[in-house]
């Protein structure tokens, strides 16, 4: 790839060596499939407890308590029908945001058809969901909470210990659901009191089209992909085993070095923010300074975030304007933070991994200011 600084790790992260390995010996050595009986399957089937352990050990939590899915659109799609079908008895409520990713505000639009009541609450300018919002919009008849812990477009961390605390002393039986996508190996992640996780490999140095969804023990979803019953019946399908072996070694790389790695990303962000201060540029910061260390969105007020990214992109650095999910789109986070028109429609997001180098940072700005004169 002709690619000096790759600068999009929210988007996607390049594979980590030891999940490229743990793939390659899954396809070379253990290929069978892991509900088969004979030798075949059982080696696959230690790789898929192995993959779990990791995943588990990374999350804090039992093995039985992790489902790999295909990803975190699936992981969401399941805990969000999953836990309106299983309370659909006490109440039709459930709150969410309007930054959510659109895994989440799809899936719950469709629950909307199906005769559930959506509250989306809106974020504050600084793009975090006040908790006293959240709060307010709870109601004795709200029977889920699907909240992010990290926006994958500003990096605003939201309330969410405070806000699962609030819902459950008001109604011990209503369900909880993270969206930990951008958070999990990032942010310490508390699960106490959360009954559902989502998580995706590709974020975190593994492969694309593979994720797990914490459960929490004893709560027994209704799957929403059914079949042969694997997964313990929650997601039916053959396991993909090579990225659920990657996503186990990614996890467990992360893992091992999650404080190294947490502060590596917080100095490279406050270098970055230095580095733009520097510029002598008008470069707004969108992200909140106590937000996620990985992502940073600001922009020049003035030009068309998609005409950065291609000339960035043509001088090797890559990032995204918004989400890459968006491509193109008016950013729907940004206006709900009631940002200025020309900075949402210049919006750039620029996001880390522990790999980033200065000189990747040092890349990023030294192209900015060569865009900056196109407009
Ligand atoms: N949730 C958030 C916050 C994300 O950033 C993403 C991906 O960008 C997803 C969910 C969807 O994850 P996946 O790409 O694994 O389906």
């Amino acid at each position: 790839m002709n690619v000096r600084a790759y600068l999009d790790n929210a988007a996607t992260t390049a594979p980590l060596p030891s999940a490229i390995e743990a793939a390659r010996r899954v396809m070379e050595q253990s290929w069978g499939n892991p509900s088969s009986l004979h030798e075949a399957g059982k080696q696959a089937r230690a790789e898929l407890n192995a993959a779990r352990a990791s995943v588990a050990r990374a999350l804090s939590c039992a093995p039985d308590c992790v489902t790999f899915t295909s990803g975190g659109t699936e992981s969401i799609n399941t805990a969000l029908r999953g836990a309106a079908w299983h309370n659909r008895r006490i109440g039709k409520h459930i709150v969410s945001t309007a930054i959510e990713h659109e895994a989440t505000l799809e899936t719950l639009a469709a629950l909307r058809d199906e005769g559930f009541e959506i509250t989306l609450v809106p974020p504050g300018r600084d793009g975090v969901v006040p908790l006293a919002s959240l709060v307010a919009a709870m109601r004795d008849d709200t029977i889920l909470l699907s909240i992010m812990a990290v926006n994958n477009e500003t990096g605003a961390v939201q309330p969410y210990v405070e806000a699962v605390r609030a819902l459950k002393a008001r109604n011990a039986r209503a369900l909880v659901h993270v969206d930990a996508v951008q958070a999990f190996l990032k942010l310490p992640l508390a699960l106490e009191g959360i009954d559902l996780v989502s998580v995706s490999a590709h974020k975190l140095g593994g492969l694309k089209g593979c994720g797990a969804l914490y459960a929490r023990r004893g709560l027994k979803l209704r799957p929403y992909l059914t079949g042969g019953g694997q997964e313990s019946g929650l997601r039916s399908g053959t396991e993909g085993m090579p990225a659920i072996a990657a996503f186990g070694a990614a996890c467990a790389v992360r893992h091992a070095v999650f404080d190294e790695n947490a502060a590596r990303l917080a100095q490279l962000r406050a270098n970055l923010l230095d580095r733009l201060a520097r510029l002598d540029l008008p470069c707004v910061v969108h992200s909140p300074q106590d937000g996620a260390p990985h992502i940073v969105n600001l922009s020049l007020c003035r030009g068309r975030s998609e005409v950065y990214v291609r000339a960035l992109s043509d001088c090797g650095v890559c990032v995204s304007g918004g989400s890459a999910c968006a491509r193109g789109k008016r950013s729907y986070v940004l206006s709900a933070m009631k940002l200025d028109s020309r900075a949402i429609d210049a919006a750039l997001r620029v996001s880390l991994c522990p790999e980033t180098t200065e000189d990747d940072l040092a890349a990023f700005c030294a192209a900015l200011r060569d865009a900056a004169d196109l407009f």
